[in-house]
This record gives structure tokens, sequence and C-alpha cells, in this order.
């Protein structure tokens, strides 16, 4: 099956060149033109490498890697501007996997996704976030396969629910505060619905507790929310 990649670039003219030499090379592309629609295409899955430019309109390509980071290890090339040198450093400590300097020869690029492609099984074990599973009681969250399994049986979640219970069960005994789960799952600039953090709860309690009898995410009042360290199973 071919590789797909993502191609997050706003100058069109530029991202149609590059899709053409991908589609030669044999890829299936998907393009993006913004940082929001990147992400959103990002998150509903299924890429093999993302291409990802940094100066992007709406969502700067830094700041659509660093939300890809926290439920995708998929690996990203970034597309910087020459004298970038500051968006390397970011981009890299931020989690992507290599970075080309515009303007570059296509070899190069290619060459570069070729080694990102490579290099796919040893970034989800050493990559942001790790290879990893978490587990409380009887919910199993693999955070690579985007997988939620609760009593061995899979469970459906959105993509928000997910890095919800994601954070929740990486944090595992500990109480976290709605501004703090508000910030690491929405991100610093959500300027939604306050009560954004209780209407998922009350999703992820439909799906998980209440659909398999497990006390999973307990409210602490005044607080926030806890999966308790020492979370039982619960037959
Ligand atoms: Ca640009």
């Amino acid at each position: 099956m071919a590789e797909r990649i993502l191609l997050v670039e706003d100058e069109e003219k530029m991202a149609r060149m590059v899709e053409l030499e991908l589609l030669h090379e044999g890829y299936e592309v998907a393009k993006a033109f913004d940082g929001v629609a990147g992400l959103a295409q990002a998150e509903a899955g299924g890429f093999d490498l993302i291409l990802l430019d940094i100066m992007l309109p709406g969502l700067s390509g830094l700041e659509v890697l660093r939300r890809l980071r926290r439920f995708s290890a998929v690996p990203v090339i970034l597309l910087t501007a020459r004298d970038g040198v500051t968006d390397k450093v970011s981009g890299l400590d931020t989690g992507a996997d290599d970075y080309i300097t515009k303007p570059f020869a296509i070899e190069e690029l290619l060459a570069r996704i070729r080694a990102g492609l490579r290099k796919r099984p040893a970034a989800a074990e050493s990559g942001p976030p790790p290879g990893k599973v978490l587990i409380a009681g009887e919910v199993t969250l693999d955070v690579d396969r985007h997988e939620i399994n609760v009593k061995g049986q899979p469970v459906e979640l959105t993509l928000r629910e997910f890095s919800l219970l994601q954070y929740l069960m990486e944090n595992k005994g500990r109480v976290l505060s709605r501004d703090a789960l508000l910030e690491h799952v929405w991100g610093y600039d959500y300027v939604g619905e306050t009560n954004a953090v209780d209407v998922y709860v009350r999703f992820l309690r439909s799906k998980i507790d209440e659909k398999f009898g497990l006390k999973l995410i307990h409210t602490v009042r005044g607080i926030g929310y806890q999966i308790r360290s020492d979370q039982q199973r619960v037959l």
C-alpha cells in the first residue's frame, strides 16, 4: 500500500509542485493550506509522514506540531525559512523529526522523506509521545495505536475524548484542575465554553464507566478530576 503523506503548506504553487513530485514517487498525498486545516487532517489520521511548513496562516507550524504531538508520533519534517534558526531549534524541541530549509532541491526532500519513513518504528519508541500503553484498572490506552480497550473490548472515542483520557491516565493519582485540563487538552488559547471539561468527562463516563460498570474518573469537588492510582479491577 502506498505510504500517505500530508503536506501542510500555504504557498499553493509550491504545494502543488511538491505534490506532483511525491505522486510521481508513488506516495499518496493530501494537502492543507493552513494550520487549522492541517491539524484537522492530521487528527483524522492515517498518515505515514507529515511535511509541515512553519510559517502558516491561522495556526503556526510549530503550534500545529505541539498539538499534534499530544496524540501522534507520526514523523514530521518541518519546512523552514533559510534564516529560521530559532524555528529549527524550537521545532526539534517540540518533536519534529527533521527539517529542510527552503528553497530545497526536491531530491533532498525525497531523501529526507525516505529517512523519515524508515525511522518510523524507532520514532514510535523514542519520539514524543513514546510508544506507550497506559493502564488504569480495566482500561488500557495505547497512545500510538490510538486505541482504548476496556475489559478487553475496544471503545470508540473522539479525538478530544481520547486526549482527555490520555492526559488523565498519564497523570494517574494526581488531581487535575479544570484549568490544567483545558490548557493541556484544549490548548492555552481555547476560547470556548469553560464547562467543556465537565461535558467531556460526562462523555467519557457514559462510554466507559456506565457502559462497563466502572468508576474510572473521580470528581474531586471544588478542584477537578482524577484517575486514582489504586484504580482497581472491578468485575
Ligand atoms: Ca508558508
